[in-house]
């Protein structure tokens, strides 16, 4: 479904990617993991077209997507949550998976805003589409409160929910868990697998390691922007180079 090909990228003297290949198959769940600053959201950016590789092509589907604009990206069936969170504050929960639909439907800004007033028989439907997806992620029961009012694990699971409102093929989920405690994490994890065993394929950027390990079909380690090892959790548990520059780390931050 996806293919990274020698994908380097530079801002200025900075290379966040280097040489970078690897693939995604339709129905799995892959890892892509590595320190801070590996060039993990970088390559997201990348496969969403928000920026161009410098160097190297991504296929999506068998057709070249890295020099298409990131608004006929969405469209083929790509859909991201972004690490620093991109839900509208001031507009409600269902709003926000409105939004989102909105993309799949493609109707014009009028037609949206006379949505959001809910008058028609189709508007209706997209209403209640929408109350499906809070449904499928636990978010029903605040779905007419203001996005600000919710809790850092709420807003994760909106994120989440609009990005899959768009009906993606592939998802890509950028620090979906980041700051959420032991049973927010699981309930994540959960999610993610129900999703996938809707269709969706997804790709994760992740650091909890529990969450990576139990539900990842595939791993791809990046450090310093170069993929150093790919293999199943149980392989890269084992390997000595990610256990050097990224596990062991991890332990030692563990342990303090
Ligand atoms: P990760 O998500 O793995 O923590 P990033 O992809 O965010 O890493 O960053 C990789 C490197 O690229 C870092 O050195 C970062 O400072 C740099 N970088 C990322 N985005 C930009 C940008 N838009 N402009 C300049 N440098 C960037
Ligand atoms: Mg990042």
């Amino acid at each position: 479904m996806l293919q990274v090909n020698s994908v380097t990228k530079r801002f200025g003297g900075v290379i966040a990617n280097s040489d970078v290949s690897f693939t995604v198959d339709e129905g799995q769940i892959v890892g892509l993991i590595g320190p801070n600053g590996a060039g993990k959201s970088t390559m997201f950016n990348m496969i969403s077209s928000i920026f161009p590789p410098t160097e190297g092509s991504i296929l999506f589907c068998g057709a070249k997507i890295d020099k298409l604009p990131s608004y006929k990206v969405a469209p083929l069936g790509v859909s991201r949550t972004f690490q620093n969170l991109q839900v509208f504050k001031s507009m409600t929960v269902i709003e926000n998976v409105m939004v989102g639909q909105h993309m799949r439907t493609k109707q014009n800004v009028a037609g949206f805003a006379s949505m959001l007033l809910g008058i028609t028989k189709n508007e209706r439907k997209v209403y209640e589409e929408a109350m499906e997806v809070l449904q499928f992620f636990h978010l029903e029961s605040v779905f007419d409160q203001k996005a600000s009012s919710l809790s850092l694990g709420k807003l994760r699971l909106l994120e989440f929910a609009r990005a899959y409102a768009t009906r993606p093929k592939l998802l890509l989920l950028d620090e979906i868990a980041a700051g959420l405690n032991h049973s927010e994490t699981s309930e994540m994890s959960a999610l993610i697998k129900k999703v996938r065993d809707t269709g969706v394929t997804v790709l994760v950027v992740e650091h909890d390691m529990d969450l990576v390990m139990s539900i990842c079909d595939k791993l791809i380690v990046l450090d310093q922007g170069i993929k150093i090892a790919e293999g199943t959790p149980r392989e890269i548990q084992a390997d000595e180079a990610v256990i050097t520059a990224y596990l062991g780390a991890e332990v030692e931050e563990e342990a303090i």
